[in-house]
């Protein structure tokens, strides 16, 4: 059925990323599925049916403003479509295509952001070409008078991330929490799950790991339901907890909200909102507020507009650490059956089952992992987009190539984030399990992330050597009688 047309005459096109009121002006939508959206990449189950679930969902809430089309390619949808307009999509990939295809498409500027990219743009092209997180942080904080008194931060400092980095409770398995907020399933669900199997059959789309259960919401309604039950029940563990990670307890103190966030069911503001009013009329603890927000309006603010801000080349021309490895097949297809290290198949273990995993997994252990063993950063950034749920296009460069494997030559970062197993061992309580021993760095026990950590540095010493912040790790590492030892070792480690 095609919506009578508003007002304006144009009809509003919904896009990945768009599936949310903050995208809807009150007329007619064209909700497009294109099934290049879900099978373009062989992506995690979960993933394809969390934003099937969302698109078809919005088709539901629209009722008769909204026309469902369901085609191959997006290009099926607008080409001799004059009427539409669209709020500007969240990828490159998108935005040409409705340029190029939508011909007579009016495009709104884009939402779902703290801050707006002529904003951006205008500020980052004032500056060096080398803009810290911290400061597009604090001027947010400025501009919004987000946690400010007098003009000056509470707490004193913008950052308050010094009282965020406990390790996990001794001795405990989980955090003790209650059963984060979960979805309830409906025929939507019943439906995708339904078309997605059929379209493994049929060999239109190939997928990895498991889709037993949906665990995010996708409707702009259940994602306030999971905002108010992290607010009330875990905020205030979030920001000790933040770093640490447990075998037994996948979700620990997070918040679970970017999947609806990227979705564009949930707006970032009133996730803030939602914590700072927390803090004021119910005492949650202010480093926990201040890191949550850190995360929302600091950056994944900053991240999408790094996104836009490095263009097309960033990814495809950086390699600053010459990281060339092919991703191992255990790797993408989450195969944690041979993994011997405990942190290591803790993380593709959960990731094959939720398609999520908390950042400090991503970064401490896969990243790490990836980052020692010099997998290709554009391939990997890729696969870090298919296999998370809350992958997106915009939102995988800067945290995979600049946060995490440093390939950009410290634009994001002034340092790799490569640590050792004795890390790993302060952080969570994976190593006691293990058969490795995060002490060692040689001999059958020796721990592959503290071997393969001295073997990272000594392969990435060249490149390194005049970071200011790498000259004591490197000082170690010369010093290290067995070095040579070490890194044979790592060359022939198959599967850890
Ligand atoms: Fe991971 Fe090493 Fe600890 Fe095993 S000993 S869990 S491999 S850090």
């Amino acid at each position: 059925m095609t919506p009578d047309r508003g007002s304006t005459g144009r009809t509003r096109l919904v896009l990945p990323g768009q599936y949310g009121p903050l995208f809807d002006d009150g007329g007619p939508a064209l909700v497009v599925e294109a099934r290049e959206f879900f099978t373009a990449r062989p992506v995690h189950r979960a993933k394809a049916h969390l934003w099937l679930s969302a698109l078809r969902h919005r088709v539901r809430e629209l009722g008769d403003r909204a026309e469902h089309v369901q085609v191959d390619s997006l290009q099926d949808a607008l080409v001799g479509r004059d009427d539409l307009d669209v709020v500007d999509p969240p990828s490159r990939t998108l935005r040409a295509q409705v340029r190029h295809w939508g011909r007579g498409t009016e495009i709104l500027p884009s939402r779902g952001f703290i801050t707006d990219e002529a904003e951006f743009a205008e500020w980052a092209a004032q500056g060096t070409g080398r803009f810290r997180m911290e400061t597009h942080y604090e001027r947010v904080r400025r501009r919004e008078g987000w946690l400010m008194q007098s003009e000056q931060p509470i707490g004193g400092t913008f950052s308050l991330d010094h009282q965020n980095r406990e390790p996990p409770p001794k001795g405990a398995t989980t955090l003790g929490l209650p059963e984060p907020w979960w979805p309830t399933e409906d025929d939507i669900d019943d439906e995708v799950r339904h078309d997605l199997d059929r379209w493994e059959r049929d060999g239109t789309a190939r997928f990895v790991g498991r889709d037993d259960t949906r665990r995010f919401a996708v409707t702009a309604d259940e994602a306030r339901q999971a905002l108010d039950d992290f607010v009330q029940v875990r905020l205030g563990d979030f920001g000790p907890f933040e770093d640490a990670t447990l075998t037994n307890d996948w979700t620990m103190a997070h918040s679970l909200l970017s999947v609806p966030m990227n979705l564009g069911v949930l707006d970032p503001f009133e996730v803030v909102e939602a914590a700072l009013t927390a803090h004021r009329d119910h005492d949650a603890p202010l480093a926990s507020v201040e890191g949550f927000v850190r995360q929302v309006a600091g950056w994944r603010d900053y991240v999408w507009h790094l996104y836009w801000w490095f263009g097309d080349d960033y990814g495809a021309s950086e390699n600053a650490l010459g990281a060339h490895e092919r991703l191992p097949r255990w790797w993408q297809e989450l195969d944690a059956s041979d993994i011997d290290a405990v942190c290591l198949s803790t993380a593709i273990e959960g990731l094959h089952d939720h398609g999520w995993l908390h950042h400090i997994q991503r970064l401490m252990v896969l990243g790490n992992w990836a980052l020692q063993r010099g997998y290709d950063p554009v391939h990997l950034t890729e696969w870090f987009t298919d296999v998370f749920v809350d992958g997106t296009d915009w939102v995988m460069p800067a945290n995979i190539i600049g946060m995490s494997q440093h390939a950009d030559g410290g634009l994001v970062a002034t340092k790799p984030y490569a640590s050792g197993g004795r890390y790993i061992d302060r952080m969570s309580d994976h190593c006691g399990g293990c058969r490795y021993d995060p002490t060692k760095r040689v001999g059958a026990d020796a721990c592959p992330f503290t071997a393969g950590y001295w073997a990272f540095l000594s392969r990435a010493e060249p490149a390194l050597r005049d970071n200011n912040r790498m000259v004591r790790p490197l000082q170690q590492m010369r010093r290290l009688a067995d070095l040579d030892e070490v890194v044979a070792q790592e060359a022939r480690r198959g599967t850890p």
